[in-house]
C-alpha cells in the first residue's frame, strides 16, 4: 500500500515541485545520487573503478514534453560518454527514452538516440536503454529493435513484472540482444503486471535461465539473494563464466553485497544517477524500502 503510495507520488509533478524545492542536502546526495554535475559522477565511477566495480551512469530526467529539453538531454549525454571515454573507460550510460522524447515525438527521439549512439560508438562506450512504465514500453522496445542491426551491443532492460515480457523474451531469442534483467519499479495495472512479490521474483527466475541460455553477456540488476543465488547457480549450470555475465545494483542499495560479489570474482556494475532531477528517481528508491523513507524525510526537513 505504502509502495503504491510512493510510486503514484513519483509522478506528482506538484508535489515534485514541492519537494524538489528544497535544498539537495549532503546525506541524500551522498545515499542515493551521486551528485548534481558530471563531474560528481565521474569521480564517484573513478572511486568505483579503483574498488574492481564497474558503473553506469544515469543523467536524472525523464518523461520530457518540451523537445528542446530531449535535445538538452541528447547532448549532456554525449558530454557524459566523452567523459567517461577519457576519465572512466568501460563506463557505460543508462538512458531513459523518455528523457530523449519518446512519449513527445517518436522521430524527434529516433534522431536523438542515434546521435548518442553514434558519439558514444566513436569512443566505444556502450549504452543501455532503461526500461519505464508500460505507456513508454512498447516504443522503447521498438526503438530498441531499430537501433540493433548498428549498435547491437547495445543494452536494454527488460521488467519480470510485466505480463508480456516472457514473450518479449522469446522474441528477442533469434536477435540475441543484450538484455539487463529487473523486477520493474513502476506502478502498473494488474491486467498488465504482476505484483505478488512471490510470482514477481519466480517469473524473475525463470527470465534469468532463459537470459543466460539465450543472450550475450547478460546483466542482472537485483539486490535480492534468492535471485542472485539464481543467477550463480543457473550460470554455473549452463556453463556461463563468472566474466560473461553482470550483476548490477543501485548506487547506494547494498554496498556491502557489491563488494562481495567482486571478492567472489564476479563482475558487479553499479547503476550511478547524477544531476539535479533527483524527484522521481528518489520517490521510486522508497516505494522498494518504504524505511528509506524516514531517512529522506529526516534529510529534507532536518537539512
Ligand atoms: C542496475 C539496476 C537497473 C535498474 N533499471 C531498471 C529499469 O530500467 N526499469 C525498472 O523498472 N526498474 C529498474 N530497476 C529497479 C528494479 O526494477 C527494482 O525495482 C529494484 O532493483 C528492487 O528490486 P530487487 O530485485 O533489488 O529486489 P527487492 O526484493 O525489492 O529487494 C531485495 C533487497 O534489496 C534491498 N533493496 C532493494 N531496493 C532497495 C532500495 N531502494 N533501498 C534500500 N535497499 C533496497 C533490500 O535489502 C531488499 O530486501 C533497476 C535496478 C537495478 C539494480
Amino acid at each position: 500500500m505504502m509502495s503504491r503510495l510512493l510510486l503514484h507520488a513519483a509522478q506528482n509533478k506538484k508535489l515534485e515541485r514541492l519537494v524538489s524545492g528544497q535544498p539537495m542536502t549532503r546525506g541524500l546526495v551522498d545515499r542515493f545520487v551521486a551528485g548534481v554535475t558530471l563531474d560528481d559522477a565521474i569521480t564517484v565511477a573513478q572511486r568505483m573503478g579503483r574498488e574492481g566495480l564497474d558503473v553506469s551512469l544515469d543523467l536524472l530526467g525523464e518523461q520530457v514534453e518540451d523537445l528542446a529539453d530531449a535535445t538538452a538531454a541528447t547532448d549532456q549525454y554525449i558530454d557524459t560518454v566523452q567523459a567517461i571515454a577519457r576519465h572512466s573507460p568501460g563506463a557505460t550510460v543508462s538512458v531513459k527514452l523518455s528523457q530523449l522524447g519518446i512519449l513527445a515525438d517518436r522521430q524527434v527521439c529516433a534522431k536523438n538516440l542515434n546521435q548518442l549512439l553514434e558519439a558514444a560508438a566513436a569512443v566505444d562506450v556502450d549504452v543501455e536503454l532503461d526500461m519505464e512504465h508500460s505507456s513508454a514500453g512498447r516504443p522503447t522496445l521498438e526503438a530498441f529493435h531499430d537501433v540493433l542491426p548498428r549498435y547491437p551491443d547495445t543494452r536494454m532492460a527488460i521488467q519480470a513484472a510485466l505480463r508480456t515480457t516472457p514473450e518479449d523474451l522469446a522474441a528477442f531469442v533469434d536477435i540475441k540482444p543484450r538484455l539487463r534483467l529487473v523486477k520493474g519499479a513502476y506502478d502498473e495495472p494488474l491486467s498488465r503486471a504482476l505484483r505478488d512479490r512471490k510470482e514477481v521474483t519466480a517469473q524473475y527466475r525463470y527470465l534469468a535461465g532463459r537470459i543466460l541460455a539465450h543472450c550475450p553477456v547478460p546483466a542482472f540488476g537485483t539486490h535480492d539473494d534468492e535471485c542472485i543465488e539464481h543467477v550463480r547457480r543457473a550460470a554455473e549450470a549452463c556453463g556461463v563464466g563468472k566474466e560473461d555475465f553482470e550483476f548490477q545494483m543501485l548506487y547506494g542499495v547494498r554496498r556491502d553485497l557489491q563488494r562481495q560479489l567482486v571478492r567472489d570474482g564476479y563482475r558487479v556494475r553499479v547503476y550511478v544517477p547524477f544531476g539535479s532531477q533527483w524527484y522521481p528517481y528518489l520517490m521510486r528508491r522508497m516505494a522498494e524500502r518504504p524505511a528509506n523513507l524516514l531517512f529522506f524525510l529526516r534529510s529534507v526537513v532536518g537539512g
